[in-house]
């Protein structure tokens, strides 16, 4: 099977495990994601799973991309915060459905060519920082959206309050066994939690999240 017919088969897939957004699979099927990862592994780019990228850190798997995109609910108007840019992969999918992206990466290695490759792809709404993503971005906040692509053992209290009200966050949280997706809601009567469903994340760690060495792996 070709790549073209590969991502095809993903988007049914997708389909079939319960996307409904028609802009997140159109979205997904606009994206190459073998360009988001090592040519050793670009054979696999439309499998349905998480993959390394180096530095012991992973692109994760389109259907999780897909279902915490979906939940962040975007019409295109939005201000996004990202945490854990990894491949950029995220990045890209987030930056065509809605008006701007701010992304943080506590790895500089993976930032530069993530940017390098965001670049080449065309793409012009997305801002990059390397640094702690558990304290946020404040100096860009607050975000309509804030999609953290790591594992935190609990809500950081600097990502609650970069969010606008009527915001949306999709954070996971847990320990190596345990841990699950939780949609964070912020109402005029506070923070609104919804579990979404069971993930396996690498760790996200920082000031509000894992001390390095501590974490759980992945
Ligand atoms: N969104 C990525 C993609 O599309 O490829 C997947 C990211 S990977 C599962 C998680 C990323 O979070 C890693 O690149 C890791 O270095 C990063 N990370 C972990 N803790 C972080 C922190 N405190 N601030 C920013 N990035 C962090």
């Amino acid at each position: 099977m070709n790549l073209e017919s590969s991502r095809q088969a993903l988007i049914t897939t997708l389909k079939r495990d319960g996307i409904s957004s028609q802009a997140v699979l159109e979205a997904i099927a606009e994206t190459p994601r073998e360009r988001f990862m090592p040519e050793t592994v670009r054979n696999k780019a439309y499998e349905n799973i998480a993959l390394p990228i180096g530095d012991g850190q992973t692109i994760s798997q389109p259907y999780i991309v897909a279902l915490m995109t979906q939940a962040l609910e975007l019409t295109g108007r939005e201000k996004v915060l990202e945490i854990g840019t990894g491949s950029g992969y995220q990045a890209a999918i987030l930056a065509q459905l809605c008006r701007e992206v701010v992304t943080i990466e506590r790895i500089a290695n993976l930032s530069r060519h993530a940017q390098v490759v965001l670049d080449s792809l065309g793409y012009d709404n997305i801002e990059y920082h390397v640094a702690d993503g558990t304290l946020g971005y404040p100096d860009a906040g607050p975000y309509d959206g804030i999609l953290v692509t790591a594992t935190a053992p609990k809500l950081p209290q600097a990502l609650c309050e970069q969010l606008t009200l009527g915001g949306r966050m999709v954070i996971p949280l847990g320990e190596e066994k345990v841990q699950e997706l939780k949609l964070i809601t912020r109402g005029t009567e506070g923070l609104r939690v919804k579990k979404l469903c069971n993930v396996r994340f690498v760790p996200l760690i920082g000031e509000q999240g894992w001390d390095d060495g501590e974490s759980p792996g992945e």
